[in-house]
């Protein structure tokens, strides 16, 4: 089974930096505009990145511009090749297109070297021989200025020299960098004398063992912009200091010279939107990978059944700020529960089954009930499912010691399987143990399809399945990642210590037969339980599903009975 998907409306809310544009085009600063999207290649992308994406392919698409999408890979230490494919399937799936417009700053190590040169002979850059250690000394603080090194004031030639050497690899790892000369007492610290290359002795994902200088983020981002020519160069508020340096190297060259704007990045509520500590729950063990369903990578969220549709609804309804702000994940569920509310099928699964038997039913029968694959939706068709005397209902739907307001089954209780007929539970069975393990119930002929002839009425609705043509299937409850809105943020414990130990609860049920040959990533509805999408740990016959969402959020219902 496939299923389409329809593709959302374009969005095009305005925002400050749209302001810029339009103000750079209305006064033919530019004439087209250019922007990039420029991972590192040293993780898989999150929701965070999600929003850079929508952010710079989604202004190529209004302003018929292009976006490029450019690997940032100068640390051959932590870059794989692994990385790049994956980020590549994570921004096409989301659904955009670089086009011709793939890049690799790798690409520019020779150009970059010979701006670096050219520096030096401007006088601009020096090779530093302090130690690492000893060139944080020297850079002071927020408070305190920094001081020159002692190897500041070296001749042209002698930096040209040892700069050509530094390539030539002559000597080791941290003996030397090539540092620009600005100002050591410069009020931002990014712009004392801020390193441009350092020595690694490394093999590159790319350019193999060619290298063994590496340019650092800063000097190359700026140039990488400029031989692209990118006119807008959209990064995150961190980066507001750096734009003093951005600048400073495209106007000391003389190069083309595009503009950073920062916004504000995505910080959501119960997961943590930072490479480095994804990777810690990767290589550490508290999940099973970049993809497990629980994190909040592209790769996870896709399998645990998002669809690029609701993400790009999501961001695009978080809007883009200059500020600092915190989104609830709330708004990220609401997105994805709204565009399956409108796509996924309405099918039934048994999630904690309970077994009952319609003591009245003809053994051996089976009818076939007409069920609409959407309520709202008549062209998603219809299809039959099968009814018989054994069947499963969810466990949560029978309550032994009913209240008043209990409105699903309980003894004694009339209630209706859904498009099927009304039943009334007569008995009770347990084992030894107490545990019920089955319900003797009754049917009423007369009320075939679900609805009774003399217009008695009930309450309650319950799906259910034939027992005898239920799938086995493989149940994944994914909750959130952390138990706390901001794991990050508490003093006392270590963000993986706030792991939520329920975020992932596995259950055996039972799916509908039709369910049990559908295709990993098909996304549905169980009716009444929440919306799910197949693992592609599934065999044939040995469905897995993974819930995506619960129907209406149960954790705010939760926290109201905690108050
Ligand atoms: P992380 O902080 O998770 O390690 P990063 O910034 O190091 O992310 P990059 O690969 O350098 O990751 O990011 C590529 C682009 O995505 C950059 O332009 C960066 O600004 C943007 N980006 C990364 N994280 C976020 C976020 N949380 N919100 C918005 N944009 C982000
Ligand atoms: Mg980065």
């Amino acid at each position: 089974m496939t299923q389409p998907i329809e593709t959302a409306p374009a969005p095009a809310p305005k925002n400050f930096i749209r302001e810029i544009i339009d103000e750079d085009l209305r006064s033919g600063k530019h004439t087209t505009i250019v922007t990039r999207f420029p991972p590192e290649p040293n993780g898989y992308l999150h929701l965070g990145h999600a929003k850079s994406i929508c952010l710079n392919f989604g202004l190529a698409r209004d302003y018929g511009g292009s976006c490029h999408l450019r690997f940032d890979d100068t640390n051959p230490l932590k870059e794989e090749e692994e990385y790049v494919e994956s980020i590549k399937a994570d921004v096409r799936w989301l659904g955009f297109d670089w086009g011709e417009h793939l890049y690799y700053a790798s690409n520019y190590f020779e150009q970059l070297y010979e701006h670096a040169v050219k520096l030096i002979k401007l006088d601009k850059a020096y090779v530093d021989s302090l130690s690492a250690e000893e060139i944080r000394e020297h850079r002071g603080t927020l408070t305190q200025p920094g001081r020159n090194s002692p190897y500041r004031e070296r001749g042209i030639e002698e930096n040209l020299d040892l700069f050509a050497r530094m390539r030539a690899g002559e000597f080791p790892d941290g003996a030397h960098v090539l540092r620009a000369k600005i100002d050591m007492k410069s009020a931002n610290v990014v712009m004392r004398d801020p390193t441009l290359w350092r020595i690694r002795h490394a093999e590159h994902h790319r350019t193999g063992n060619k290298w063994c200088i590496y340019p650092m983020y800063d000097y190359t981002h700026c140039i990488s912009d400029s031989i692209e020519g990118v006119t807008h160069s959209l990064c995150t508020l961190e980066f507001e200091n750096n734009r003093e340096l951005y600048d400073w190297v495209l106007d000391t060259l003389g190069l083309f010279h595009s503009r950073q704007y920062e916004f504000a990045r995505l910080n959501m509520t119960y997961v943590v939107v930072s490479k480095r500590k994804l990777i810690q729950l990767v290589k550490e063990g508290y999940v099973r990978g970049w993809d497990d369903p629980r994190m909040p990578t592209l790769t996870g969220i896709r399998r645990r059944g998002y669809t690029p549709e609701s993400i790009r609804m999501f961001i695009e309804r978080i809007g883009l700020a200059r500020s600092e702000n915190v989104v609830e994940i709330e708004q990220l569920e609401a997105c994805v529960r709204e565009h399956l509310n409108d796509t996924a099928p309405r099918m039934m699964g048994v999630v904690k089954p309970l077994k009952v038997t319609i003591e009245n039913y003809p053994e051996g029968q089976v009818e076939w009930f007409e069920f609409q694959n959407h309520p709202e939706k008549p062209e998603m068709g219809t299809r039959q499912v099968p009814f018989s005397r054994t069947l499963y209902i969810e466990r949560d739907d029978f309550k032994e010691d009913a209240h008043r307001k209990w409105f699903r089954l309980a003894p004694g209780k009339e209630v209706r399987l859904r498009y099927a007929y009304y039943v009334t539970c007569k008995e009770v069975v347990k084992d030894a143990s107490g545990e019920i393990t089955e319900l003797i119930c009754t049917y009423d002929p007369q009320t075939r399809g679900g609805w009774s002839q003399d217009g008695r009425k009930v309450k309650g609705t319950l799906h259910w399945l034939s027992a005898a043509h239920a799938v086995p299937a493989e149940v994944r409850l994914y909750d959130r990642l952390f138990s706390v809105p901001n794991p990050l943020a508490d003093k006392d414990k270590e963000f993986l210590e706030l792991i939520n130990p329920n975020a992932l609860e596995i259950v055996h049920g039972f799916v509908e037969p039709a369910l049990g040959q559908a295709e990993p990533g098909y996304r549905c509805q169980f009716e009444r339980i929440g919306y799910f999408c197949c693992d592609p740990d599934s065999r044939p016959g040995k469905p897995v599903y993974n819930r995506t969402v619960g129907l209406k959020d149960t954790w705010a219902k939760i926290e109201k009975k905690d108050e």
